[in-house]
């Protein structure tokens, strides 16, 4: 019993956290238009298919790739 209760609280938590994070995003994403990483101004074109883009096309490619590294080699 405790198992599940622990779970859904868990599932709580990660819901409300990942509302927040898009709602931060949203907010933050309209005012800068300043790639965060670089401090070069986001592409145009970037901004304009995803207008909460944070990152430059350079320094997003990078991320990705990272990322996709990280779960590629991550415990299996
Ligand atoms: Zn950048």
């Amino acid at each position: 019993m405790d198992d599940i209760d622990f779970a859904t609280e868990r599932a709580e938590t990660f819901n409300a956290t990942a509302l927040q994070m898009v709602l931060r995003r949203q907010s933050a994403a309209v005012s800068t238009g300043i790639c965060l990483s670089c401090s070069e101004p986001i592409e145009t074109e970037r901004l304009e298919a995803n207008p909460h883009a944070r990152h430059c096309c350079d320094c997003a490619a990078e991320e990705e790739a990272v990322s996709r590294r990280v779960k590629r080699c991550g415990p299996r």
